[in-house]
């Protein structure tokens, strides 16, 4: 009779006692993930190196170097546009654009960026300039929403964009927004989950849609990114950028009018 008494006593204890270490176990597992980021995004995952199969090899030469990836890029586009010197066999006449910039696609354009092989989100976003933020899996710079001298793009300046969202400028020829849908597209990505390209800070850029849901991402933070698995991970999620689903100026979407998340590195 005591035994039993006893045992009834000493359970519920050891019960209580269990459950008492658990709790702590678990409020330092949660206060943990917390220090390490101040939202649910996890930080420093390595960027999938297949991603880079799919820049186009006669413009762009990828390098690794330890905890360094490095894309050299000749800066000229490999499809046509009426940018083009109309003597190259890449000339066409304009589709979209009813006027032109001055100048033609030519002389020295290469750009090298430089980037971590494990991008990280920075305690604060970064707004782009102008110049290039980005380089396309073709090869070519993406610019941001605004023209020399810091105007955002206006109907004119939307007028002058060929049917790859893209005109030339001092720098040279440069994508601003997303392709048009026309039967000459093959290499951009159009309202699709295809890679567009990487951006100043080492995150990837893909389309409108995702690969992870085959449809528009509905969890993008305000730059338009999220970390799921896409075409190129294998089933492990990382952090990624969307062009963002959004009309501008009722008819365009720009590729990217949003701050980095990560920390910008100079392309030049
Ligand atoms: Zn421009
Ligand atoms: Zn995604």
């Amino acid at each position: 009779m005591k035994e039993d008494v006893l045992k009834k006593s000493i359970f519920p204890a050891l019960v209580m006692l269990l459950t008492i270490v658990t709790l702590i176990s678990c409020s330092n597992d949660s206060s943990d993930s917390d220090s390490d980021t101040d939202d649910s995004l996890p930080e420093g995952t390595a960027t999938p190196v297949s991603a880079f199969g799919e820049f186009n090899p006669d413009a762009v030469t990828v390098s690794f170097d330890g905890d360094d990836i490095t894309i050299d890029t000749n800066g000229l586009p490999n499809h046509t546009t009426p940018y083009w010197e109309e003597t190259s066999p890449l000339y066409i006449a304009p589709i979209v654009a009813v006027a032109q910039t001055p100048g033609r696609i030519g002389g020295d354009r290469s750009l090298t960026l430089t980037v971590p092989s494990i991008p990280e989100i920075a305690a604060t976003s970064t707004a782009t300039g102008l110049g290039p933020i980005g380089i396309s899996v073709t090869g070519v710079p993406i610019f941001n929403d605004t023209e020399g001298p810091n105007r955002p793009i206006e109907e004119q300046i939307v007028e002058t964009f060929d049917y790859a969202g893209a005109h030339n400028g001092p720098s040279g020829y440069h994508y601003h927004i997303e392709s048009y849908d026309v039967p000459e597209n093959t290499v951009l990505s159009q309202n699709d989950e295809k890679l567009v390209g990487i951006m100043a800070d080492g995150f990837l850029i893909y389309g409108r849609k995702c690969n992870s849901t085959g449809n528009y991402p509905t969890d993008l933070d305000v730059s338009g990114a999220h970390s799921t698995s896409t075409q190129h991970s294998e089933g492990e999620e990382f952090y990624h950028y969307h062009i963002i689903n959004e009309f501008y100026l009722g008819s365009i979407i720009a590729l990217f009018a949003v701050d980095l998340q990560g920390t910008p590195n100079s392309i030049m």
